[in-house]
């Protein structure tokens, strides 16, 4: 397979998104993304944190991830010389051009828009924040981090609070393009778990569902995660990877994702039971599994992706010539977006043409 794909694919799928959207169209394009459904406390937002490997998510026992929050991963080249740069940083949608360096400021700037836009009181809405971090440390690809889903309103929740969870969640993962993290927790019985559910009815034939297992590490003492990750109690065709995140003890003494890290690796080595399944535990085995899944997703679906993109353009190119001449500045922003869609759009042609390289240097 091409590295290429896994490297600079995602970037302009990224870019093509970022289009979209500002174009308050984006969900008439369907692009790849990975997002994590489960229940509400199940250990989505954690889940995702460890993936990227920075603390900047608001997490905890009661209600954090109140409106969906797309993330894009831009993995950034870090030159010898640059040391005293800025490295890694985020950047909002809502507030562009501020750089945020500081990742506790990120879940601030996250909670702070939620209130703002939802109150304090637990509310919650489908309207998307937007965040782009920029790491040499990330993979290149958009994660989503749903609210989880709840049976029991509380504060300002409507009363039909789950049926609308559960189809804002449907919303995301129905998508053919998208990768869903199923993630239900090891001390809650599986057969019972609403991520599979989702998923299930998302995603029946299981092609791009990936079980994630958290909360190994607070089993009923005598119990183990072995079935679960072998597929025993509900069979998965991606199969499961067991994890473990920081505890809410663990958040409240502010232990890092590294120290974490090194902390579910020593879980995993000193439990024997684990030991013959080390391809399905640990953050790094979810992390790699997922690059390789989403590589081959993306390598799937560009021959359609090419073929929404033209008909886009098409329709652009019809809009444009409806301006007529070019003489003002809206027509000047029509060729502007459409040079931009039709470069694009050459790029996935070359990569449907198999013609890598002669994209990659564009
Ligand atoms: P979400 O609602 O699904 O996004 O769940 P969060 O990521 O906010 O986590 C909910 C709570 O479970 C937090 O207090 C986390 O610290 C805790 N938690 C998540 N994963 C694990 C885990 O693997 N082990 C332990 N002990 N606690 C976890
Ligand atoms: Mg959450």
């Amino acid at each position: 397979s091409s590295p290429f794909l896994g490297q600079s694919v995602i970037p302009r799928v990224n870019k093509l998104q970022d289009i979209f959207s500002q174009l308050g169209s984006a969900s008439t394009i369907d692009l790849p993304q990975v997002a994590v459904v489960g229940s509400q406390s199940s250990g989505k937002s954690s889940v995702l944190e460890a993936l990227v490997g920075r603390d900047f998510l608001p997490r905890g026992q009661d209600i954090c991830t109140r409106r969906p929050l797309v993330l894009q991963l831009v993995q950034t080249v870090q030159k010898a010389d640059e040391s005293s740069e800025l490295i890694e940083w985020g950047e909002f949608l809502h507030l562009p051009g501020r750089r945020f360096s500081d990742f506790s400021a990120i879940r601030k700037e996250i909670q702070l828009e939620t209130d703002c836009e939802l109150g304090s009181n637990k509310g919650i809405s489908e309207k998307q924040l937007r965040l782009k971090i920029f790491s040499p440390h990330v993979l290149n690809m958009t994660m989503v981090d749903l609210p989880g889903i709840t049976k029991v309103p509380v504060g300002d929740q409507p009363s039909d609070i789950e049926a609308r969870v559960r189809s804002m969640i449907l919303s995301y993962i129905k998508h053919e393009t998208c990768i869903i993290l199923a993630v239900s927790p090891a001390n809650a019985d599986l057969a019972n778990s609403d991520a599979l559910q989702m998923a299930r009815i998302a995603d029946p034939d299981g092609s791009r569902t990936i079980g994630v297992i958290t909360k190994l590490d607070i089993m009923d003492r005598g119990t183990n995660a072995r079935n679960f990750l072998l597929g025993n109690v509900v069979p998965l065709r991606l199969g499961y990877v067991g994890v473990v995140n920081r505890s809410q003890e663990d958040i409240a003494t502010n232990r890092s994702i590294s120290e974490a890290l090194v902390y579910e690796e020593n879980f995993f080595r000193s439990r024997p039971v684990y030991h013959s399944l080390s391809d399905r535990c640990g953050v790094p085995q979810l992390a790699k599994k997922l690059n390789s899944i989403l590589v081959q997703h993306i390598r799937a679906i560009l021959p359609d992706l090419k073929a929404r993109i033209s008909t886009q353009i098409i329709m652009l190119q019809k809009e444009l010539a409806s301006y007529g001449e070019v003489t003002d500045s809206k027509s000047g922003q029509g060729a502007l977006l459409l040079n931009i869609i039709t470069k694009y759009s050459y790029g996935f042609q070359s990569i449907v043409d198999g013609k890598y390289e002669e994209w990659s240097t564009t």
